[in-house]
């Protein structure tokens, strides 16, 4: 599944090379996650603004062809769902089975791929008017919002009886901590998975919000500079699952410690965790 640091690497490198780029043609396939919301022909003319990220939506302004101030004017909010990819080529060919939907611009055709068809590509007026503010209304801060301070973070843990990877799974406090990146956060910041979230100390969440940010960021950098295209949604975690320490390396020693890399479930998830330099 795209994660977050999939979906920035996405948005990094479809930036520049959208943006004021005229649209020229809407194509569908199948039906997405939720319809469009809007005449496909109402699109055609429009200048495609700044790609911006909230969690993993990606967000489209899409202006009228002469107004000044694009954002004013609406755009698209996209999801990758559980396998969707962007990618943006000059001559993508004829659309395939998964291929199911065409932005065809001035500066190439942006094109969703998404076999299981969870993603979405959806019309808002702007971010604040729904759809847009109802679907990023219960996300949780951007991991690098510095708004997020370690108080801040530590109370909205402090107030939770959960444990402390599910909390992050949840992603209503802080977006961004999917499975792997959970998992790695927490061995860094050596805190078991299993903690329960207001059993956690200030200076130990405080740790924590700084290894998730390492971890993302790591993600992020790993993802820009090892892909060469972005047609591979899966490609970033791929690559960061190669450096993962305790993700996916049940019964290994842990790097750290040199104790033995165990794995439990929690939640029907998967975790990961090292019971030597992990403590409650
Ligand atoms: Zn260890």
């Amino acid at each position: 599944m795209p994660e977050l640091p999939e979906v920035e690497v996405t948005r990094a490198s479809l930036a520049d090379r959208l943006a004021g780029a005229r649209v020229q043609a809407v194509r569908l396939g199948k039906p997405l996650r939720w319809p469009l919301g809007v005449a496909p022909a109402s699109l055609v003319g429009r200048r495609v603004g700044w790609l911006q990220r909230r969690g993993k939506y990606l967000w489209m302004p899409l202006g009228e062809a002469d107004a000044g101030d694009e954002a004013a004017t609406g755009g698209l909010l996209l999801h990758l769902g559980m396998s969707g990819s962007l990618n943006l080529a000059d001559d993508p060919g004829g659309a395939g089975a998964h291929d199911h939907f065409d932005l065809a611009t001035s500066r190439g055709v942006l094109r969703l791929t998404d076999p299981r068809r969870f993603g979405a590509v959806v019309w808002s007026d702007s971010l604040q008017a729904d759809p847009a503010a109802k679907l990023l209304a219960r996300l949780g801060a951007e991991p690098f919002d510095p708004a997020m301070t370690p108080l801040r973070f530590h109370a909205a843990l402090h107030a939770r009886r959960t444990s402390v990877k599910a909390a992050l799974l949840a992603g209503d406090i802080v977006v961004g901590a999917g499975n792997i990146y959970a998992s790695e956060a927490l061995h860094r910041a050596g805190i078991d998975p299993r903690t329960r979230c207001d059993k956690l100390s200030r200076p130990r969440a405080e740790r924590l919000l700084a290894a998730l940010r390492l971890t993302l960021a790591r993600a992020i950098e790993l993802g820009g500079s090892t892909l060469r295209d972005f047609r591979d949604a899966h490609g970033v975690s791929g690559a960061f699952q190669h450096e993962a320490l305790v993700y996916g390396r049940e019964g290994q020693a842990c790097a750290r410690c040199g104790g033995t890399v165990r794995r439990i479930v929690q939640g029907q998830r998967a975790s990961y965790f090292c019971a030597g330099c992990q403590r409650r």
